[in-house]
Order: C-alpha cells, then sequence, then structure tokens
C-alpha cells in the first residue's frame, strides 16, 4: 500500500476535484484538513459556481438537535422522493444535518437569528416542520463564499510529509479557476488515474495524473435550453465521463420550480422563501377577469394549492405544486387572462402583498430589491406573474456507499460516493443518490455538502490502500491522452470554417433546449418520448457538423461551446431513454397514460450507460472499488423505512 504523502518516485501525490460549489468545496476542505493535497478546478471563479444562487434555506433540522427529529426529516425525505432513494445514505445525510448547519454557523454564515438568539429555521417546498436555516434568501451565496474564505486560506497553507515538513513549493490547495475538463485519464485496467482539461485563457490542454478525480460539477442545466440552471452546469463533464463508461441513475427524474418569472434568455425562480413567508397562489375565478390582481376581492380568487388535497398548501413539494400549475394553465386554461391577446396566458400570480414591507424585507433580505432589479416588480406590492421551469435534476452519476452500524452509512469506506470507474468520485447536483424522485426544498444544499465530506473521507481511505500512485505511471499514458485532446480540439477549431452549410451550435443548443423542454419535462408520453430520440440522434449529427464561430488562438469560448453541446446531447439522450423506459407516475416524472405509482413493477433505479453509440438502460453492473468487485442490481434498499403511498400530499 502507499500510504505516504509522496509516490514511490517521491512526487507529491494530489488528488483533483473538478467544481467548486458548496459540494466541491466542502470536500477540498474535509481533504486538505485530512492532509490530502488537492487541485480544485472551475470554469469560472468558484464564488460564481450555480450554488451562489440558492435563496430559500439549507436543511439542517428543526434545530432540537435530537436523533427523533432526524429521523422524521429522513422520513419526510424518503417519502417526498416517492421511495426511490437507498435509505442508508438519506439517513446519513438527515443525522449530520444539524452539524453541518453549525459548521456554517461557525465559518461566519450569517444566518436568520430567533428572539433568543438562535439560527433560526422556515419550511421549505414538501416540508411539514420548518427544518431549513437561511440567510434572508441568499443562503447559497453566503454558505459559497464562507466555504470559499476557508478554501483561500488553505492555498497559502504548505503540504506537510509524514515528518510534518513542508514540502517545498507545494500547498494544500491549488485553485485552476477558469479551467475546462475535458474527460479522465485511465490506465490500462481502466483505473482513473488524472484528467485532461483545458485553460480557458491560453487555451493550452494539459494531461494531468491523480490519485483520485472528484466531480463536482452540478447539474445537467445546458440541455433544457432556457431554465434556471446558471451558465456554468453545462453537464459537459458529466456526458464526459457517462461517454468513458461511467453508470447514470435515474437520469428521468428533473425538477420544475413551480415559481419562476420569464427572463430574457433565462428563467428566474422566486424563492420557496416567499411561500414561506405567506405568499400565496392564485388566479381569478372568472377566466375572463380583466382587472388588476388587487382589485379583485378574496373571494373571487381561487387559491388553488390551499384546498384540502393540498395539505401542505402552498409549500406543497415541487412535483406537485408544478403539475397544479400546469393543470391550471394547460388543461383548465385558466391562467391569468392577457386582455392584449384575448387569451389565457402561462401563468399565475404568486401573491405576498398582505404579508408586508417590514417583514418581506426583515426575513428575505437582499432578495426583494434583487427581484425588484431584476424583474421590475416590488413583491411587497405587486403580485408576481409565474410559472414552472426546470431547476434541479434528482438524476445524476451513479454511486455507491458502504452501510454501517444500525442500518445508516459507514462513515468511512472507499466505496462511498464512488461511481463505477474505480478511482472516480461525484458528490452534489452530479450525482443522484439523496433525493430519489423528488427533492425537498434545502435539501440540495445540504446533500451537496454532505456528499463532499463524505467523498473527502471515501477519497482519503482510496488513496491510503492504492497499490501504487498515479503519480509512478508511465508519462506515455497522460502523453496519449493529452495528445488526443490536442488533436481533437484542433479539428474542432478548422471544422467546417470553409462549408457554409455548417451549423451553428447555439442554434443547435436551443433547439436541443426547447425540445427537451417540450417531450420531457412535466409530461411524458412514449410517443413524445419515441420521437424526442430520433430528433436527439439527428441533433448528435448535426453536433458534428458545427463550426467554431470563432477561431481566436486564445480565450476562444466558441470552440469549448461546441465540445459542451455535443455533452449534452450525449446527456440528454440518456435522459429520454430512462423517462421512456420508466412505465409509470412516480415524483417528478409524470406520464398521464400511467397516472399512479407502480412499486410492484417499478421500485428501481434506473440505470442507463453508454454503449457504442447510444444509451442503453441496465439491470445490473460490475464496478471495482479498491480491489473488491461489487455487483450492483436496480433494487433499491428499503430496509429502514417500510416503503407506503405519499401521504404528505393527501395522493394515498
Ligand atoms: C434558482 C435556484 C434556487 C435554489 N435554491 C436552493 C435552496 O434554497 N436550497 C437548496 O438546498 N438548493 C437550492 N437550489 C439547488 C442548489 O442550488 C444546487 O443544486 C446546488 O447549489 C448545486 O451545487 P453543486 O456544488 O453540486 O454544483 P454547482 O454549484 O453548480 O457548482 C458546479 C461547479 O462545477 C464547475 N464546473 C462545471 N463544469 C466544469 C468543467 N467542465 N470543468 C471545470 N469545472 C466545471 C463550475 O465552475 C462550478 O464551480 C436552487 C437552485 C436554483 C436553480
Amino acid at each position: 500500500m502507499t500510504r505516504g504523502i509522496r509516490s514511490e518516485s517521491g512526487k507529491l501525490r494530489r488528488v483533483a476535484i473538478v467544481g467548486g460549489g458548496v459540494a466541491g468545496l466542502s470536500a477540498t476542505l474535509r481533504l486538505a484538513e485530512l492532509g490530502v493535497p488537492v487541485d480544485l478546478y472551475s470554469l469560472v471563479p468558484v464564488r460564481r459556481s450555480h450554488s451562489v444562487v440558492a435563496q430559500g434555506g439549507i436543511s439542517g433540522g428543526d434545530g432540537s438537535g435530537t436523533e427523533e427529529d432526524a429521523r422524521a426529516f429522513f422520513e419526510e425525505t424518503i417519502e417526498a422522493g416517492e421511495f426511490l432513494a437507498h435509505q442508508p445514505p438519506v439517513l446519513g445525510m438527515a443525522l449530520a444535518a444539524p452539524q453541518i448547519v453549525d459548521l456554517f454557523d461557525r465559518m461566519g454564515v450569517p444566518f436568520h437569528r430567533t428572539a433568543e438568539g438562535r439560527v433560526d429555521r422556515r419550511r421549505l417546498s414538501g416540508g411539514a416542520v420548518a427544518r431549513a436555516a437561511f440567510a434572508g434568501a441568499t443562503t447559497g451565496q453566503q454558505i459559497l463564499y464562507a466555504l470559499d474564505e476557508q478554501v483561500r486560506r488553505l492555498e497559502a497553507e504548505p503540504a506537510l510529509d509524514e515528518r510534518g515538513l513542508r514540502v517545498p513549493g507545494e500547498t494544500l490547495v491549488k485553485k485552476l479557476e477558469r479551467w475546462d475538463f475535458i474527460e479522465i485519464v485511465r490506465d490500462d485496467a481502466g483505473t482513473c488515474v488524472g484528467l485532461v482539461a483545458q485553460d480557458l485563457v491560453s487555451m493550452d490542454i494539459k494531461a494531468f495524473a491523480y490519485d483520485a478525480v472528484l466531480l463536482a460539477t452540478g447539474g445537467p442545466g445546458a440541455i433544457f435550453g432556457k431554465s434556471a440552471f446558471g451558465a456554468t452546469t453545462t453537464s459537459a463533464a458529466a456526458a464526459a465521463v457517462v461517454r468513458q463508461g461511467a453508470v447514470y441513475a435515474n437520469a428521468e427524474f428533473i425538477q420544475m420550480h413551480p415559481t419562476a418569472v420569464s427572463g430574457a434568455n433565462k428563467q428566474h425562480v422566486i424563492s420557496d422563501a416567499l411561500r414561506a413567508e405567506g405568499a400565496r397562489l392564485w388566479v381569478p375565478n372568472s377566466k375572463t377577469d380583466r382587472r388588476p390582481p388587487r382589485e379583485i376581492p378574496e373571494k373571487e380568487r381561487d387559491y388553488f394549492l390551499e384546498r384540502a388535497s393540498s395539505p401542505l398548501g402552498n409549500l406543497s413539494a415541487a412535483d406537485v405544486a408544478t403539475r397544479a400549475i400546469l393543470s391550471i394553465c394547460l388543461k383548465e386554461e385558466r391562467g391569468i387572462f392577457d386582455a392584449a391577446t384575448e387569451t389565457n396566458s402561462n401563468a399565475v400570480y404568486l401573491d405576498a402583498t398582505h404579508v408586508g414591507q417590514r417583514t418581506l424585507r426583515a426575513r428575505l433580505g437582499g432578495a426583494v430589491d434583487t427581484w425588484d432589479k431584476l424583474l421590475g416588480v416590488n413583491v411587497c406590492t405587486t403580485p408576481l406573474k409565474v410559472f414552472p421551469a426546470v431547476s434541479y435534476s434528482m438524476g445524476g452519476l451513479w454511486v455507491d456507499y458502504e452501510s454501517g452500524a444500525g442500518g445508516a452509512i459507514a462513515p468511512v469506506s472507499p466505496r462511498n460516493q464512488a461511481t463505477s470507474i474505480p478511482g472516480l468520485y461525484a458528490a452534489g447536483e452530479v450525482e443522484y443518490q439523496y433525493h430519489g424522485a423528488n427533492r425537498l426544498g434545502g435539501g440540495s444544499l445540504l446533500s451537496c455538502a454532505y456528499g463532499g465530506l463524505l467523498a473527502a473521507g471515501a477519497i482519503a481511505a482510496y488513496r491510503s490502500a492504492m497499490e501504487r500512485s498515479a503519480l509512478d505511471l508511465p508519462k506515455s499514458i497522460f502523453e496519449k491522452c493529452q495528445k488526443a485532446n490536442e488533436k481533437a480540439y484542433g479539428d474542432l477549431l478548422g471544422r467546417g470554417q470553409e462549408d457554409e452549410e455548417a451549423e451553428n451550435p447555439y442554434s443547435l443548443s436551443d433547439e436541443l433546449g426547447e425540445a427537451m423542454l417540450r417531450d420531457c419535462t412535466a409530461e411524458r408520453s412514449d410517443e413524445a418520448l419515441d420521437a424526442l430520440a430520433k430528433k436527439l440522434e439527428d441533433l448528435a449529427e448535426r453536433a458534428q457538423k458545427t463550426k467554431a464561430l470563432d477561431t481566436s488562438i486564445r480565450a476562444n469560448d466558441a470552440a469549448p461551446a461546441m465540445r459542451r453541446l455535443e455533452g449534452a446531447v450525449l446527456l440528454a439522450r440518456v435522459i429520454a431513454a430512462s423517462a421512456r423506459k420508466r412505465a409509470e407516475s412516480r415524483g417528478a416524472h409524470f406520464k398521464p397514460a400511467k397516472p399512479n405509482r407502480d412499486d410492484a413493477a417499478w421500485l428501481k433505479t434506473t440505470l442507463a450507460r453508454w454503449e457504442g453509440d447510444a444509451p442503453k438502460v441496465v439491470d445490473t453492473f460490475d464496478y471495482s472499488c479498491a480491489g473488491k468487485t461489487l455487483s450492483q442490481t436496480t433494487a433499491i434498499d428499503t430496509s429502514l423505512l417500510k416503503v407506503r403511498p405519499r401521504k404528505t400530499e393527501g395522493k394515498a
């Protein structure tokens, strides 16, 4: 075994983390604490990672810190996810939630406090109890910045050897911002031994050796065109490793946030926090009511989520609230009447005007002004017009876990957060482990932090158990990979420059987004998914015929965009194939032709992998971790909570 900080040939044994959102930064901190030197890659300065947009809060228990509350939160998460998540990791996350909020509190995250000075909690969507700690409505930003401050400190901290002596010129953390991960490097046995990345300023492509790589690259944003995802969620990193053999799980579970306002090129989510503070969703009783909303009296309004069938009311889980809004607007055609077009629009009112300026400003902080600047609407005085938007993926790279005492997760095992490619780990929204078919509000920031911390322990254990460090492998493995990627990039730059028929990659990206939004979000039909599969095959071919709209040698964003488009189409095909396969409705996956949950046939994980040039949904696969070969199936570990109908939404 190679336990030391140096490899046999005397090189410092670093690991790589790709992604500097909440998941990647949490993992970086813990690895550094464990004395493992980290290279941290990010497309953008880490403070601009997508985590910055998270508004409503982070689930952190009800404040009592009791095991009873952790168990109740575990049950709520499992039930909201319609029993599709393996239970031990979710229990592990629920038990760790209060400590994670404490950790962020100690780092200086300015959580809202109660009058007694304790960290305050609010309810978020799908939650019956107030468990989300929050910093106004900029919780993600505050957590991201607090983590980044800690990581900056570690950038100046020297790496120490086994005797506690400084390793000359080496720090515990090195940040490589504005670097684009392209793919992993694998040795002859298929183990991940490093990565290939491109410096987005010089455009140099380099292959690096690492003992392990953690992907924390966020959700599959680029696939859904105009969505609530940010520009850094390209999905290309996940697509690259799927192409290289990683298994992807539960791809069909794509969450729509019920309340978003359409912007020029993006959907702006209006956080659950507004509903947590009392905002209500409604449409006028009359389909053709032309009056401004504040002139419509209470008794002439339909507060459609406050009926008995939705016990969680305006804070119903995202899938339930989304379907209610879609039903009002698309099926019943009762969306807000637009006098200009004489039609019912795709919008309902989100109304907080009764809550009061003082409360909203005190509890939501800067968000009130941000929405005002962004949308030109003061939520304190004017109801917003909202409609659902794609905002999150429950599915992601398949990752493993090891159960420990009492059924919860073993805190240190090289299997935790390991993907199906040995040496490659994943944490955060890029993986599938914690939310099953539907995510509770506040659950993602928690699973990102928890998954990142867990992955760090796993990587340290994996690294200690290695027979031979990746740093001692022949240079030729890395040189070969680097050359192949340099050539591929050169080909991209040159492709189609003389061809007038060559396609515009940005237009193809729009086509992809439109097709996926139409056929693979809130409602799916097998006919539409079959047509979508053909459309995506066609897009995959056309993506090979695009040309770079800019051929600059330096700081070229156009050629990497072509690479990202190919990745987005690949992952879209995995999502569409997984959605086609699941013949039932569960959580965010809804097929009107099969409107019910079917546990007898479908209480199982969807596992998909890339075979040849197409996605394939599989029932089993083998993978190896730290020298052991393990067989995986679609079965779900339901050992801790008996499967039951989902009662919280009144659907049982
Ligand atoms: C509007 C909105 C509000 C939300 N509010 C909440 C909330 O209140 N509570 C909650 O729990 N969740 C919320 N979520 C969800 C939550 O914000 C995200 O799921 C979470 O922040 C994802 O974090 P992450 O660390 O996995 O990835 P990200 O924060 O997306 O970070 C990804 C990182 O990977 C890097 N990266 C990506 N590709 C590459 C590449 N090829 N090469 C190098 N680097 C790469 C990026 O630069 C970035 O640093 C919200 C989501 C949205 C859209």
